[in-house]
């Protein structure tokens, strides 16, 4: 059990600085239970705690883990120059708090992307010694063979990495279709990796990090969801 007074709980949870939530709170914008909560000094039992703010709907999280369908032509760089950034397409709430992509994406690969505003995890997930495999869908440019995929099983030299790095998983979908698994979150990695084994990748969908599948969460492209506790756990 912890308490927080209303105007450190609504900032801690990324309405504002102290003073726009003191503000908000005497303007009767907040809700606790259905009652209007106009005095910031209530202390107020943050877990579980549900409240509304402009009649929207929110819940307590001491940190946010989400999961989201990236569409294909947003950035997930910290400064967006080309094209939107990954926050856009979150509530402003999101970047008060500080959420971050969890890894990065390519603009133009979609699928499974990881956000969160806790630092640990953010560390922990992007750690190289995290052996969890990142499951893509890789359409090819030219015809997947036999041999394309006995050299990504096998490891494929890439410019600047000192040792061949090799799938963890690689098996054929269709005649353009791979699904290959890696373990490390190298730059470019898979598009790299069919490049050095003379393919070239015409687009790409991340559809697994672990346990944790794209097809289990129901997302829709552009669409996201906050992970709860068992699914965080399917990322071990
Ligand atoms: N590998 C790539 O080449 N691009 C991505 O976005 C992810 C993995």
């Amino acid at each position: 059990m912890s308490k927080l007074t209303l105007d450190r709980m609504l900032q801690s949870q990324g309405f504002g600085s102290r003073k726009w939530c003191r503000q908000l709170i005497a303007d009767g914008e907040v809700s606790i239970g259905g009652q209007v909560m106009d005095d910031w000094r209530a202390a107020v039992e943050v877990e579980g705690l549900e409240f509304t703010v402009f009649d929207e709907p929110w819940r307590y999280r001491e940190h946010l883990y989400v999961a989201l369908n990236k569409p294909s032509g947003i950035e997930c760089s910290r400064k967006p120059s080309h094209h939107p950034g990954v926050l856009t397409l979150f509530p402003e709430q999101f970047a008060w708090r500080d959420v971050q992509p969890v890894g990065r994406l390519d603009h133009d690969t979609t699928g499974l992307l990881l956000l969160s505003d806790d630092g640990a995890f953010i560390h922990a997930q992007s750690s190289p010694r995290r052996h969890v495999p990142k499951l893509y869908l890789a359409t090819t440019a030219d015809p997947v063979t036999p041999e394309l995929i006995a050299q990504l099983r096998g490891g494929v030299k890439l410019h600047d990495e000192p040792a061949p790095i090799a799938a963890v998983h690689c098996v054929q979908r269709d005649s353009h279709l791979l699904e290959i698994a890696i373990e490390q979150g190298k730059y470019h990695q898979v598009k790299r990796m069919l490049a050095a084994a003379g393919n070239h990748c015409a687009a790409l969908t991340r559809i697994a990090i672990g346990g944790l599948q794209l097809a289990d969460l129901a997302l829709g492209p552009g669409e996201w969801r906050y992970l709860e506790a068992e699914q965080l756990a399917l990322l071990n």
